[in-house]
């Protein structure tokens, strides 16, 4: 069985914890937490970093610390996981929606601009797979019409956009470090801010919007959202490997594009951009066809070789439809990747051999078809 994700702990993650054991310091109170925070938000560039249990939370964070007027509308891209959307939506904001593009898979920076209203107050950028989404068209936009931009770099820890690091260009960003990210606590997530009221409101919302006159008593409702002492521990250590974790990634794209080049029924990631090189934090590819991509991932599962689908376009979930979001919407790009895109095992765990076996089988599939 080759796994589409295997996690790779073998830095000082066992010593770490271990310190969390010994001393008792299990709870979001352990000192690692900080370092971590500290750590973390100085690697990326931003002046603070708050801890959370997983990245959605940090979005649900993020997106009320912003204290946006209800109603206000909210640009983001169509083809992302579910998360940012969701909490848009949950603090009573319009999502407006973006095309992909067709090489990068990435928001189309240059359909923004006419989707733009007087409500509009945040433009919620969402780096997907690998490549950042070109940054400097909305900085533009963001200054030109007052916007925030709500950075979601979940997929990025390390990537660059030219010099500056992916998660340094929020107003509020944020980052996940699930087991299939770049860095990760098992479950957790942080979100990032240069701001310092912003970076208190987010602690506030974090920890269930204690006061700091008498305790239990609240003006606020917020969530406990707080990360504990041993998935900081976890991050403490992950991060110490970050430079050979985007190193090894980087291998790994290259290896796929080697050996999978020659194939015209599969569109392959783009390797590069003006802006940065691909950091594959998925290695995903499109296929001809939606009957194609099921094929490959069903005949792919019989030999025992993990796959997933790509993201499924916000406009097409029953449940934002439900909510009377989206109703008629198309974005044809974006709807084409979805159906036809899958990603392929490329977690840090995976071996060179596996990928041959991998690129193999993949090679032969696609030919019989
Ligand atoms: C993984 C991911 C998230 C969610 O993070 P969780 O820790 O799983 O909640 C949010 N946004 C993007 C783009 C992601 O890839």
């Amino acid at each position: 069985m080759i796994p589409v994700n295997i996690p790779q702990l073998n830095g000082n993650e066992k010593k770490y914890l271990e310190e969390c054991i010994d001393t008792g310091w299990i709870s979001s109170e352990g000192p690692f937490v900080s370092r971590f925070e500290n750590e973390f938000s100085k690697y990326i560039g931003q002046n603070y970093g708050i801890a959370v249990s997983n990245g959605s939370a940090a979005l649900d964070v993020a997106i009320r610390a912003l204290e946006l007027e209800k109603g206000s509308e909210v640009i983001c891209p169509t083809f992302t996981i579910i998360s940012p959307v969701q909490s848009v939506i949950n603090e009573g904001l319009v999502p407006v929606l973006i095309d992909s593009d067709e090489e990068t898979w990435n928001m189309d920076v240059n359909q923004i601009e006419s989707k733009i209203t007087s409500k509009t107050k945040a433009i919620l950028v969402v780096h997907i797979y690998g490549l950042p989404v070109d940054m400097n068209p909305i900085l533009q936009l963001a200054k030109k019409h007052d916007l925030k931009i709500i950075e979601d770099a979940a997929e990025m820890h390390g990537q660059t956009y030219n010099d500056k690091k992916c998660g340094a260009f929020g107003d509020v960003s944020i980052f996940s470090f699930y087991p299939n990210k770049h860095i990760t606590t098992g479950e957790g997530g942080m979100i990032l801010t240069s701001d310092s009221i912003l970076a208190e409101r987010c602690k506030k919302l974090r920890n269930l919007c204690f006061e700091k006159g008498r305790r239990f008593v609240h003006n606020e409702i917020g969530w406990n959202y707080r990360m504990t002492n041993m998935q900081a521990a976890l991050g403490v250590a992950q991060l110490e490997q970050i430079d050979t974790t985007i190193d090894r990634k980087r291998e790994i794209g290259h290896l796929y594009n080697q050996l999978l080049k020659n194939n015209a029924d599969l569109q392959l990631p783009l390797a590069q951009a003006e802006y940065a090189e691909n950091i594959y934090w998925v290695y995903g590819l499109v296929a001809k066809s939606e009957e194609e991509c099921a094929r490959i991932q069903r005949q792919l599962g019989e030999l025992k070789i993990g796959t997933r689908p790509f993201f499924w376009c916000m406009h097409e979930q029953p449940v934002f439809n439900k909510m009377g979001f989206f109703k008629s919407e198309s974005y044809p790009v974006a709807e084409k990747i979805a159906r036809n895109g899958f990603y392929i095992p490329s977690g840090l765990g995976i071996t060179n051999e596996q990928i041959e076996e991998v690129a193999e089988s993949l090679i032969k599939i696609v030919a019989n078809g």
